[in-house]
């Protein structure tokens, strides 16, 4: 690692600095927000602080393509027999739905305890603004009905998907590029070393990166809660709560589970393994920024194989979204219950299946869940143009929620990488275990 024999902040493990300069970022903000008062206290974040927020974002984001690709080439080859390729995709995306199913389920669950939407009526809604909700809309959804989508995975142009980032089509050239290198035999060999170089270099550059985390992700969250504060408290208040203990106890119980039970791991070292991409996520709200976090901390800290980590995150960045599947479910009956409307059984089993499709369709990138959650506030009858009001009540409180939805999200993908890797036998237990120390 780098800096080891550097200065004793080095000597810190990453995750304690990065969790540090989380909570500090956030005692900044608010201390900025309620201190210099909400409109002085946010230009001055966005003029002094922000910059550094958006340094971090711009550097994490150089990473996403090169290392996606890369590392799932190098990892493809690495696997040695494309036939094993089936059982990790049926595996991986088997987890994935699992998952997001348990989610839905205890979002819904939780909104029908909670009744987040139950002292508010419909008037509440009139007002909020809806202006650009039709585009938003159409970008936070992978543009598109649902057979354009799927033809969209096959790249007609594998460097213009490499230069345009679209993640999907990038994961399927990789695949079959990487299995064209084993098919190709002894020819191809150099460049399949030359992929396992490449990715390894990547691999160290995104280490570099990772040593900035600390201030990025100290300058995002003093950014977001100078500008942004705690209002989603006063006027959510019951939709936060709800959404942030789903989120937890889907965490503890959902992916600690697959790790206590399904594989039989200590739990903690997974927590602990996966603690900067979640503090990346959470200061972001973007599981596609996060992305080479995530890769990063499966591969170095939980053990998992570079081919696993490199196919099963970057796909569930894209389709894996628990803490969206849980949020949509809750908006679709916080909305009902605002609206007084009384859902029948059917309609929540409708909720659900929406809920797990809307968060395979979001994007991975701030609110996109919110704004296709019409499509949920659809199932219990409110037609679009008052979904779109609700969608607009909430959206100016959404960023705090979407933090907690982002991180939920992002640990989901790290649960099920680390349960594949297990089960296809690409797994270090020594490297998982080393984590197991404070
Ligand atoms: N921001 C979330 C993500 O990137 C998606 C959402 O809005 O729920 O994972």
């Amino acid at each position: 690692m780098m800096g080891n024999n550097m200065s004793g902040w080095f000597k810190i493990d990453l995750w304690k600095r990065v969790i540090g300069a989380l909570f500090l970022g956030l005692a900044l903000g608010l201390g900025l927000r309620y201190g210099m008062g909400a409109d002085a206290g946010g230009a001055f974040a966005e003029t002094w602080i922000s910059w550094v927020g958006d340094l971090f974002l711009r550097l994490i984001r150089m990473l996403i393509v090169p290392l996606v690709f890369l590392t799932l080439v190098s990892g493809i080859v690495a696997m040695g027999d494309p036939k094993r390729l089936g059982s990790l995709g049926a595996r991986t995306i088997g987890l994935y739905l699992c998952t997001t199913a348990i989610a839905v389920t205890l979002g819904l669950i939780m909104a029908t305890i909670f009744q987040p939407g139950a002292s508010l009526t419909p008037d509440t809604f009139v007002g909020a603004d809806t202006s650009k909700m039709a585009d938003v809309v159409e970008s936070a959804a992978s543009a598109g009905g649902l057979v354009d989508r799927l033809l969209a995975i096959v790249p007609t142009n594998p460097i213009a998907a490499l230069a345009s980032g679209d993640i999907l089509p990038i994961i399927f050239f990789a695949i079959m590029f990487g299995v064209g290198i084993l098919m190709a035999g002894e020819i191809a060999a150099p460049v399949g070393k030359w992929f396992d170089g490449a990715a390894e270099a990547m691999m160290k550059v995104t280490m570099i990166v990772m040593e900035t985390a600390p201030i990025g992700v100290f300058a995002l969250m003093a950014t977001v809660m100078a500008t942004k504060g705690l209002g989603v408290l006063q006027s959510l208040g019951t939709l936060a709560i709800a959404l942030y203990l789903a989120c937890f106890i889907h965490m503890i119980l959902t992916y600690g589970g697959i790790i206590k039970v399904l594989l039989r791991l200590p739990i903690m070292p997974f927590f602990r393994g996966v603690t900067d991409a979640q503090a990346v996520a959470y200061s972001t709200a973007s599981s596609s920024a996060t992305l080479p976090v995530t890769i990063t901390c499966v591969e170095e800290n939980l053990g998992v194989d570079k081919a696993i980590a490199g196919s099963v995150l970057p796909l569930g960045a894209t389709i894996n979204m628990d803490g969206t599947a849980i949020y949509i479910g809750m908006v679709a009956l916080f909305g009902a219950q605002a609206m007084g409307i009384e859902v029948s059984l059917a309609q929540y089993v409708l909720i659900a299946v929406m809920a797990t499709l809307v968060s395979i369709g979001a994007a991975g990138i701030p609110s996109a869940g919110l704004f296709l959650s019409g499509l949920a506030l659809a199932q219990v009858g409110i037609p679009e143009e008052q979904a779109f009001l609700i969608i607009g009540f909430i959206l100016p409180f959404d960023r705090l929620l979407d933090m907690m939805r982002t991180m939920t999200n992002v640990t989901g993908d790290a649960a099920v990488a680390t349960a594949v890797a297990k089960w296809e036998g690409d797994f270090d237990e020594a490297v998982f275990l080393a984590e197991d120390r404070f």
